[in-house]
C-alpha cells in the first residue's frame, strides 16, 4: 500500500546528510567535550561548528548567543522561568497569547503560583495576535512578552517585528517561540527584535532530542538546569554531541536550501488547499489565508469528526493529524482552534496536514482524490449532517 506522510510538524525524517554528519560522533568521536584529551577536542570542535551554524541560520550576532537544550519545550521553560527568576525585582507581569504551545501556557500557569500576573492576548479569527491589546496590557510591571513566530496548528505567522517594537518601547523583553517557524521562512533574529528565541532541531531535518535557546547578549537569564557548568554555566549536563552536530548540519543545509524548500512546499500546500476546498462542500481553511507557513494545510469539514477522518486516512496509508500532536491525547478541542473562535463541533471537524520536502505533488493528488469520498461516507453516517445533504455530500 502507498504510504504518505503529512505530519511533519509532529515529527520529521532526519536528512540523510545530517545522519552522515552525526555518524562519526556516535562512533569514533565519543569523547566528552569537557575532558582534556584529543578525543574531547574533536567533540568540542563539533559543538563549536554546530553553534556557529545555528547562529548563522537566525543571523545571530554571536555564536555564544546560542545555547543547546534537549527540545523546544525545555527552551520555552527555560526562557520564561529563567527570565522570571532573574528579573522579578523589576516586575511580576508577563504577557503571552491564547494560542501558544502548552510548554509556554503551562509555564505561565505555574508562575501564577509564584505571584506572577499573566495576561493572555487574544487573536483574530485568522489567529493573528491583537497588537492593540498588547499595547494596552503592557505596564511598568511587565518584564516579558512571549509570542510564537508561527502556530503549527493553524499555520498563521505572527507580526513579530511590530510586536517587538511595542514591547521594547515599554522596556520589556520579547521571547519568541520559533519552533514551528524555523526553516519555513528566513529568520533574522535581530531584525525581528527577539531577546530570546526557541528553536527546535527536528523541524529543520535534524534529530529529535535537541533544541536551542537564543539569548541575546546581555539578557538576564537564570539557568534552568544546574550542575557541572556546561554551556558556559547556563545549561549543565554532558552535551548531546551527536544530536547537536546533527542540528548544526541541519541548520547549515537549511541556510543553503531554504529558498528551494519554500517554493516546493508552497506549491504543494496551495495545490492541497485548493484541491480539498473545491472538491469538498462545507470545507474551510483554518488560520490565515496568506500569512501562512509554507508546509501547513489546516482545514475543517462540517458535520464530522477529525478523528474518524484520520483513521480512514490512515487505513488508506495517509498520516495526518487532527490538531496539535502535542495535545492530541486529550479529547478537549484544541485551545488554539477555540481561540480563533471555532465552536466545539467546528474544532472537532479539523484536520492538519503538514508537508515535508520529501512529499511529492502525486502525494497531494492522492489525498485530494481520497478525502472527498471519506468525507462523503462519514457524513452519510453522521447524525449532524442535515437531511437534505446526506444524499449529495
Ligand atoms: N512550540 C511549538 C510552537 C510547537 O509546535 C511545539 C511542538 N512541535 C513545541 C513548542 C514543543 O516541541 P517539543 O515537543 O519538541 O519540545
Amino acid at each position: 500500500m502507498r504510504k504518505i506522510y503529512m505530519d511533519h510538524t509532529a515529527g520529521a525524517p532526519v536528512d540523510r546528510r545530517v545522519v552522515s554528519a552525526m555518524h562519526p560522533f556516535l562512533e569514533a568521536t565519543y569523547g566528552n567535550p569537557s575532558s582534556a584529551h584529543s578525543f574531547a577536542q574533536e567533540a568540542k570542535e563539533g559543538l563549536k561548528d554546530a553553534r556557529s551554524s545555528v547562529a548563522s541560520l537566525i543571523r545571530a550576532e554571536e555564536s555564544e548567543e546560542i545555547f543547546f537544550t534537549s527540545c523546544a519545550t525545555e527552551s520555552n521553560n527555560w526562557a520564561i522561568r529563567g527570565f522570571a527568576a532573574r528579573n522579578h525585582d523589576k516586575g511580576r507581569h508577563i504577557i503571552t497569547t491564547t494560542i501558544e504551545h502548552m510548554s509556554v501556557i503551562n509555564v505561565c500557569k505555574h508562575l501564577t503560583k509564584q505571584g506572577f500576573k499573566i495576561s493572555y492576548l487574544p487573536v483574530d479569527k485568522h489567529g493573528i495576535v491583537d497588537l492593540k491589546a498588547l499595547e494596552t496590557e503592557l505596564t511598568d510591571e511587565t518584564i516579558l512578552v512571549s509570542i510564537m513566530y508561527a502556530n503549527g496548528e493553524i499555520g498563521t505567522i505572527e507580526p513579530i517585528k511590530e510586536a517587538s517594537e511595542i514591547v521594547h518601547a515599554r522596556n520589556a523583553c520579547l521571547h519568541v517561540d520559533a519552533t514551528a517557524a524555523i526553516g519555513q521562512f528566513p529568520i533574522d533574529v535581530r531584525k525581528a527584535g527577539a531577546d530570546l528565541m526557541t528553536l527546535s532541531s527536528n523541524e529543520i531535518g535534524g534529530p529529535k532530542g535537541v533544541g536551542a535557546l537564543y539569548s541575546k547578549k546581555g539578557t538576564r537569564l537564570q539557568p534552568l538546569i544546574f550542575g557541572g557548568g556546561q554551556e558556559r554555566g547556563m545549561r549543565s549536563g554532558t552535551e548531546n554531541v551527536p544530536g547537536i552536530v546533527g542540528m548544526g548540519k541541519a541548520a547549515s543545509l537549511t541556510n543553503l536550501e531554504i529558498g528551494d524548500r519554500i517554493t516546493k512546499l508552497k506549491r504543494m500546500r496551495d495545490r492541497l488547499i485548493k484541491g480539498l476546498l473545491s472538491n469538498i462542500p462545507y470545507s474551510f481553511l483554518n488560520g490565515h489565508p496568506s500569512q501562512r507557513l509554507p508546509n501547513n494545510v489546516a482545514v475543517r469539514f462540517s458535520f464530522i469528526e477529525g478523528e474518524s477522518m484520520l483513521l480512514n486516512l490512515d487505513m488508506a496509508g495517509v498520516a495526518a493529524s487532527s490538531g496539535s500532536a502535542c495535545t492530541a491525547k486529550t479529547l478537549e478541542p484544541s485551545h488554539v482552534l477555540r481561540a480563533i473562535g471555532l465552536k466545539h463541533e467546528e474544532a472537532h471537524g479539523s484536520l492538519l496536514f503538514t508537508l515535508g520536502t520529501q512529499n511529492a505533488e502525486e502525494d497531494v493528488d492522492y489525498v485530494v482524490d481520497l478525502l472527498p469520498d471519506i468525507v462523503k461516507r462519514l457524513r452519510a453516517l453522521s447524525p449532524l449532517t442535515p437531511k437534505e445533504l446526506t444524499g449529495s455530500v
